[in-house]
């Protein structure tokens, strides 16, 4: 059945919510990150910014969280502004069925990543991004650019976070390092982390993100500032890239229970897309096997069953 949108959808999430309350809690917090351990795990939150420009909030959708891979949509987005589709040559864009901090598949495609983001695609894009830069100047146009997309200029990185993992990043320095080895890096391992390790401690609300996120699901264009961020065609790859390999090796159970393009961060969020529709982020800290949020992803299984948003057809 197809609700009538609007008027439905604030019923719609409220049931949601009170559907998940007696579950809030369950999965597991990334503590790898010690920052991020010691988040309450008992948070939810989710926000819809429809293309008309109506905004419906639940729960802790105003709280700002650690938006950690979610960002990796925003460097991307930067990367094929600057360089265009030039950067296919340095990045895959294929799924990759590992782990999104895995090494092995690297040695055996001579330190080409897989795809912009898992950790070694998106440490990548750092590194061409930061062409012509110093990484404090990326650093502040990474965030100025997070601000134009949300039209919000209180986005601030959260510096806790960046410290916290710049001191126990261990795998993502050996990653990068190994990419190095291949001769795969541009610029300094401790100028590409920095970089990496700052854009994935912005913090944001639920709110925010789907602000953020609206280009993507109205053609390229905010809708609510009139911002033309990228092309039309743009914004479909992107959302393609998100569906096939937003998830890791959960992208498929992901694009199968819910049927929408969507990047996850193990900071517990989830931005998705509904294209011509709406944006929708969610967040709740405690995360599946392959370091998805487990609540947010059931809450927009919920939701897209119940708005029948799809891109897999009607
Ligand atoms: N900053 C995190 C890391 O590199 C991002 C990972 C994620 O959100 N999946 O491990």
């Amino acid at each position: 059945r197809e609700p009538k949108p609007q008027e439905d959808l604030q019923a719609i999430i409220d049931d949601i919510y009170r559907e998940l309350t007696p579950r809030l809690g369950e999965g597991k917090v990334a503590d790898y990150i010690p920052q991020l351990a010691r988040v309450d795990a008992g948070h939810f939150g989710m926000a819809i910014v429809t293309t008309g420009g109506e905004v419906y909030r639940v729960g802790d959708a105003e709280m700002p969280f650690s938006i950690q891979s979610i960002s990796k949509v925003f460097t991307l987005t930067l990367a094929l502004g600057k360089h265009g589709e030039n950067i296919w040559n340095r990045v895959g864009r294929e799924p990759s069925g590992s782990a999104f901090n895995s090494i092995v598949q690297l040695e055996h495609e001579g330190g080409k990543p897989r795809n912009p983001f898992i950790n070694a695609g998106a440490i990548r894009i750092s590194d061409l991004i930061l062409a012509g830069h110093t990484p404090k100047e990326l650093i502040g146009e990474i965030v100025r650019f997070v601000r134009y997309l949300a039209d919000d200029e209180n986005i601030v990185i959260d510096h806790e976070v960046a410290r916290s993992e710049t001191a126990t990043g261990y795998r993502n320095i050996a990653l990068a390092n190994f990419m190095r080895s291949f001769g795969r890096l541009d610029h300094p391992v401790e100028h590409v982390l920095g970089v990496y390790f700052h854009h994935c401690a912005l913090a944001m609300t639920c709110s925010q993100l789907a602000k953020a996120g609206l280009f993507l699901a109205a053609g390229g264009t905010n809708p609510l500032t009139g911002h033309s961020v990228v092309s039309r065609q743009r914004a479909r790859r992107i959302n393609a890239l998100m569906l096939t390999c937003g998830h890791y090796d959960g992208s498929g159970d992901f694009a199968y229970r819910v049927g929408l393009p969507g990047k996850s961060g193990v900071g517990g969020g989830i931005m998705a897309v509904a294209p011509g529709k709406a944006s929708i982020a969610v967040w709740s800290p405690g995360l599946n096997d392959y370091g998805n949020s487990l609540l947010g992803s059931l809450a927009l299984e919920m939701l897209a069953a119940r708005t029948g948003w799809s891109v897999f057809g009607p």
